[in-house]
Protein backbone atom coordinates (compact mmCIF):
# COMPACT_ATOMS: atom_id res chain seq x y z
CA UNK A 1 0.00 0.00 0.00
CA UNK A 2 1.10 3.79 -0.93
CA UNK A 3 1.78 5.82 2.43
CA UNK A 4 -0.17 8.72 2.69
CA UNK A 5 2.15 11.84 2.63
CA UNK A 6 1.56 13.57 6.26
CA UNK A 7 1.11 17.10 5.28
CA UNK A 8 0.69 18.09 9.11
CA UNK A 9 4.54 17.66 9.77
CA UNK A 10 6.03 19.76 6.68
CA UNK A 11 6.86 22.92 7.74
CA UNK A 12 4.44 26.42 5.83
CA UNK A 13 7.68 28.04 4.97
CA UNK A 14 8.73 24.78 2.92
CA UNK A 15 5.17 24.52 1.12
CA UNK A 16 5.18 28.37 0.24
CA UNK A 17 8.90 27.58 -1.34
CA UNK A 18 7.05 24.58 -3.22
CA UNK A 19 4.15 26.27 -4.65
CA UNK A 20 6.80 29.28 -6.08
CA UNK A 21 8.23 26.33 -8.09
CA UNK A 22 5.41 25.19 -9.80
CA UNK A 23 5.56 27.29 -13.42
CA UNK A 24 2.77 29.76 -14.03
CA UNK A 25 0.01 28.26 -16.69
CA UNK A 26 0.50 31.87 -18.61
CA UNK A 27 4.13 31.30 -19.31
CA UNK A 28 4.28 32.17 -23.49
CA UNK A 29 6.70 29.05 -24.58
CA UNK A 30 6.35 26.60 -21.64
CA UNK A 31 5.26 23.08 -22.74
CA UNK A 32 0.98 21.97 -21.94
CA UNK A 33 0.57 20.39 -18.88
CA UNK A 34 0.34 16.92 -20.16
CA UNK A 35 -3.41 15.95 -19.78
CA UNK A 36 -4.98 13.24 -17.84
CA UNK A 37 -6.95 10.94 -19.69
CA UNK A 38 -10.25 11.80 -18.70
CA UNK A 39 -12.04 9.50 -15.85
CA UNK A 40 -14.37 6.80 -17.62
CA UNK A 41 -17.23 8.69 -16.14
CA UNK A 42 -16.46 12.05 -17.65
CA UNK A 43 -18.30 12.51 -21.03
CA UNK A 44 -16.23 14.72 -23.57
CA UNK A 45 -17.35 18.22 -23.77
CA UNK A 46 -19.54 18.88 -26.45
CA UNK A 47 -16.05 21.02 -28.18
CA UNK A 48 -13.83 17.91 -27.54
CA UNK A 49 -16.55 15.49 -28.89
CA UNK A 50 -16.68 17.88 -32.68
CA UNK A 51 -13.01 17.71 -32.21
CA UNK A 52 -12.45 14.36 -32.47
CA UNK A 53 -15.32 14.21 -34.86
CA UNK A 54 -13.06 16.83 -37.13
CA UNK A 55 -10.08 14.26 -36.52
CA UNK A 56 -11.83 11.26 -37.10
CA UNK A 57 -13.51 12.97 -40.91
CA UNK A 58 -9.85 14.56 -41.55
CA UNK A 59 -8.03 11.03 -41.11
CA UNK A 60 -10.83 9.48 -43.50
CA UNK A 61 -10.18 11.87 -46.33
CA UNK A 62 -6.32 11.88 -45.68
CA UNK A 63 -6.26 8.44 -46.99
CA UNK A 64 -9.32 8.63 -49.43
CA UNK A 65 -11.63 6.58 -47.10
CA UNK A 66 -14.30 9.10 -47.71
CA UNK A 67 -16.18 10.39 -50.75
CA UNK A 68 -14.95 13.83 -51.48
CA UNK A 69 -18.73 15.42 -51.89
CA UNK A 70 -19.01 14.07 -48.19
CA UNK A 71 -16.15 15.96 -46.81
CA UNK A 72 -16.97 19.03 -48.66
CA UNK A 73 -20.37 19.27 -46.94
CA UNK A 74 -19.31 17.46 -43.63
CA UNK A 75 -15.64 18.93 -42.57
CA UNK A 76 -16.66 22.61 -43.32
CA UNK A 77 -20.22 22.24 -41.16
CA UNK A 78 -18.11 20.64 -38.62
CA UNK A 79 -16.08 23.75 -38.19
CA UNK A 80 -18.85 25.97 -37.64
CA UNK A 81 -19.98 23.70 -35.06
CA UNK A 82 -16.54 23.95 -33.01
CA UNK A 83 -16.19 27.67 -33.49
CA UNK A 84 -19.66 27.86 -31.47
CA UNK A 85 -18.84 25.45 -29.21
CA UNK A 86 -15.08 27.00 -28.77
CA UNK A 87 -16.89 30.41 -27.80
CA UNK A 88 -19.55 28.82 -25.92
CA UNK A 89 -16.43 26.95 -23.60
CA UNK A 90 -14.95 30.21 -22.89
CA UNK A 91 -12.47 30.07 -26.12
CA UNK A 92 -10.10 33.35 -26.27
CA UNK A 93 -9.63 35.31 -29.17
CA UNK A 94 -6.14 35.96 -30.69
CA UNK A 95 -6.01 38.80 -32.99
CA UNK A 96 -3.81 38.07 -36.03
CA UNK A 97 -1.07 41.10 -35.20
CA UNK A 98 -0.21 38.94 -32.23
CA UNK A 99 0.97 35.95 -33.92
CA UNK A 100 4.16 34.47 -32.82
CA UNK A 101 7.07 32.98 -34.72
CA UNK A 102 6.41 29.08 -34.61
CA UNK A 103 9.44 28.14 -34.00
CA UNK A 104 11.96 28.85 -30.62
CA UNK A 105 14.66 30.88 -31.04
CA UNK A 106 13.93 31.94 -34.80
CA UNK A 107 12.71 34.49 -36.94
CA UNK A 108 11.48 34.49 -40.22
CA UNK A 109 14.70 34.35 -41.65
CA UNK A 110 14.63 31.05 -41.34
CA UNK A 111 11.52 30.84 -44.27
CA UNK A 112 12.71 29.13 -47.72
CA UNK A 113 14.34 31.42 -50.25
CA UNK A 114 13.36 32.87 -53.16
CA UNK A 115 10.09 35.00 -54.59
CA UNK A 116 7.69 32.83 -53.40
CA UNK A 117 8.84 31.36 -50.40
CA UNK A 118 8.26 27.69 -51.38
CA UNK A 119 4.57 29.18 -51.32
CA UNK A 120 3.10 27.76 -54.45
CA UNK A 121 -1.05 27.14 -53.95
CA UNK A 122 -1.31 26.29 -57.54
CA UNK A 123 -2.72 22.82 -57.98
CA UNK A 124 -3.60 22.53 -54.64
CA UNK A 125 -6.84 21.12 -52.56
CA UNK A 126 -7.77 20.31 -49.20
CA UNK A 127 -10.02 17.92 -50.34
CA UNK A 128 -7.29 15.85 -52.21
CA UNK A 129 -5.96 14.66 -48.79
CA UNK A 130 -2.43 12.88 -49.09
CA UNK A 131 -2.41 13.18 -52.99
CA UNK A 132 -3.19 16.92 -52.88
CA UNK A 133 -1.12 19.38 -55.67
CA UNK A 134 0.87 21.96 -55.00
CA UNK A 135 2.57 22.95 -51.89
CA UNK A 136 0.27 26.12 -50.53
CA UNK A 137 2.72 26.28 -47.26
CA UNK A 138 5.71 27.44 -46.06
CA UNK A 139 9.03 25.97 -45.13
CA UNK A 140 10.75 26.96 -41.71
CA UNK A 141 14.28 25.47 -42.04
CA UNK A 142 16.25 24.81 -38.64
CA UNK A 143 20.48 24.86 -38.24
CA UNK A 144 20.83 20.47 -39.10
CA UNK A 145 23.80 19.55 -40.81
CA UNK A 146 23.44 16.29 -39.50
CA UNK A 147 19.90 15.72 -40.25
CA UNK A 148 20.01 14.15 -36.28
CA UNK A 149 16.40 16.66 -35.65
CA UNK A 150 18.71 18.90 -33.08
CA UNK A 151 19.77 22.29 -33.43
CA UNK A 152 23.35 22.48 -34.41
CA UNK A 153 24.41 25.13 -32.12
CA UNK A 154 22.04 23.79 -28.79
CA UNK A 155 22.00 19.65 -29.36
CA UNK A 156 18.28 20.23 -28.40
CA UNK A 157 15.01 19.91 -30.24
CA UNK A 158 13.20 22.48 -31.84
CA UNK A 159 10.25 23.45 -30.54
CA UNK A 160 7.46 24.30 -32.57
CA UNK A 161 5.11 27.31 -31.10
CA UNK A 162 1.31 27.49 -32.08
CA UNK A 163 1.15 30.72 -33.86
CA UNK A 164 -1.87 31.66 -32.35
CA UNK A 165 -4.36 30.06 -30.04
CA UNK A 166 -7.32 27.75 -30.54
CA UNK A 167 -7.88 23.82 -30.18
CA UNK A 168 -6.14 20.98 -31.80
CA UNK A 169 -8.62 19.33 -34.02
CA UNK A 170 -6.28 16.42 -35.46
CA UNK A 171 -2.90 14.96 -35.82
CA UNK A 172 -0.93 11.75 -36.73
CA UNK A 173 1.78 10.40 -34.11
CA UNK A 174 2.28 6.97 -35.46
CA UNK A 175 4.34 7.91 -38.51
CA UNK A 176 6.94 5.41 -39.36
CA UNK A 177 9.79 5.65 -41.93
CA UNK A 178 7.88 3.37 -45.03
CA UNK A 179 4.77 5.10 -44.68
CA UNK A 180 3.51 7.04 -47.54
CA UNK A 181 2.20 9.84 -45.42
CA UNK A 182 3.89 13.10 -46.74
CA UNK A 183 3.48 15.13 -43.65
CA UNK A 184 4.44 12.55 -40.88
CA UNK A 185 3.88 13.02 -37.75
CA UNK A 186 1.35 16.41 -37.98
CA UNK A 187 -1.06 18.48 -36.73
CA UNK A 188 -4.12 20.30 -37.48
CA UNK A 189 -5.16 23.85 -35.34
CA UNK A 190 -8.25 25.56 -35.36
CA UNK A 191 -8.16 28.94 -35.10
CA UNK A 192 -11.66 30.32 -34.45
CA UNK A 193 -11.16 33.60 -33.69
CA UNK A 194 -9.47 34.86 -37.04
CA UNK A 195 -10.95 31.80 -39.15
CA UNK A 196 -7.89 29.93 -39.91
CA UNK A 197 -6.99 25.98 -39.99
CA UNK A 198 -3.03 25.45 -39.57
CA UNK A 199 -1.07 22.71 -40.37
CA UNK A 200 2.44 21.81 -38.91
CA UNK A 201 3.87 18.90 -40.32
CA UNK A 202 7.63 16.79 -40.51
CA UNK A 203 7.26 16.82 -36.63
CA UNK A 204 9.43 14.73 -34.49
CA UNK A 205 7.30 14.46 -31.70
CA UNK A 206 3.76 16.31 -31.32
CA UNK A 207 2.90 17.05 -27.81
CA UNK A 208 -0.65 18.01 -27.77
CA UNK A 209 -3.96 16.08 -28.06
CA UNK A 210 -6.85 16.50 -30.17
CA UNK A 211 -9.25 18.79 -28.42
CA UNK A 212 -6.68 20.52 -26.53
CA UNK A 213 -7.08 24.40 -26.11
CA UNK A 214 -3.83 26.22 -26.41
CA UNK A 215 -2.55 29.45 -26.14
CA UNK A 216 -0.47 31.56 -28.19
CA UNK A 217 3.15 30.34 -28.29
CA UNK A 218 2.50 26.65 -26.51
CA UNK A 219 4.66 23.91 -27.58
CA UNK A 220 2.93 21.75 -30.09
CA UNK A 221 5.59 19.50 -30.58
CA UNK A 222 9.41 19.94 -31.99
CA UNK A 223 10.99 19.52 -35.46
CA UNK A 224 11.65 16.58 -37.42
CA UNK A 225 12.01 14.69 -40.12
CA UNK A 226 9.07 12.61 -40.81
CA UNK A 227 6.99 12.38 -43.81
CA UNK A 228 7.77 10.53 -47.01
CA UNK A 229 10.22 13.34 -48.47
CA UNK A 230 11.02 15.08 -45.72
CA UNK A 231 12.47 11.99 -44.03
CA UNK A 232 14.99 11.59 -47.34
CA UNK A 233 18.38 12.96 -47.35
CA UNK A 234 18.23 15.34 -49.97
CA UNK A 235 15.58 17.83 -47.84
CA UNK A 236 16.76 20.00 -45.39
CA UNK A 237 15.56 19.37 -41.88
CA UNK A 238 12.48 22.02 -41.44
CA UNK A 239 8.68 22.29 -40.61
CA UNK A 240 6.29 22.72 -43.35
CA UNK A 241 3.51 25.18 -42.46
CA UNK A 242 0.21 25.80 -43.74
CA UNK A 243 -2.64 27.68 -43.02
CA UNK A 244 -6.03 27.67 -45.35
CA UNK A 245 -9.16 29.97 -44.38
CA UNK A 246 -11.92 28.78 -42.69
CA UNK A 247 -14.33 31.31 -44.46
CA UNK A 248 -15.25 29.98 -47.20
CA UNK A 249 -16.06 25.39 -47.52
CA UNK A 250 -13.11 25.41 -49.86
CA UNK A 251 -10.73 26.12 -46.99
CA UNK A 252 -8.62 28.16 -49.36
CA UNK A 253 -4.83 28.83 -48.28
CA UNK A 254 -3.21 31.87 -47.55
CA UNK A 255 0.61 33.31 -47.94
CA UNK A 256 1.04 34.16 -44.45
CA UNK A 257 4.68 35.10 -45.04
CA UNK A 258 4.02 39.01 -44.41
CA UNK A 259 2.43 38.38 -41.35
CA UNK A 260 5.55 35.37 -40.15
CA UNK A 261 7.67 38.58 -40.58
CA UNK A 262 5.99 40.57 -38.17
CA UNK A 263 5.44 38.36 -35.81
CA UNK A 264 7.66 37.99 -32.09
CA UNK A 265 10.32 35.51 -31.66
CA UNK A 266 10.22 33.42 -28.58
CA UNK A 267 13.06 32.78 -26.83
ZN1 LIG B 1 6.88 21.92 -47.32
Amino acid sequence: MVKQLRWKRVPPLLLVTFSLLLPLPTDYGQAATPEEPPAAETPPSPLDASCREFHRLNSLLRDGNIPKEQARRELPRLLSRIKEEYFRENGKSFPRTDWLFPLRGYRATAVGDGPSHGYLPKGYDYYDGNRHGGHPSLDIFIHDRNQDDLDDRTGEPVAVLTITGGVVVSRETQWQEGSKLRGGKYLWLYDPSTDHLFYYAHLREVAVPVGRRVMPGEILGFVGRSGLNAHKKRSPTHLHLTCLSTTTPALLPENIYADLLRTRTVK
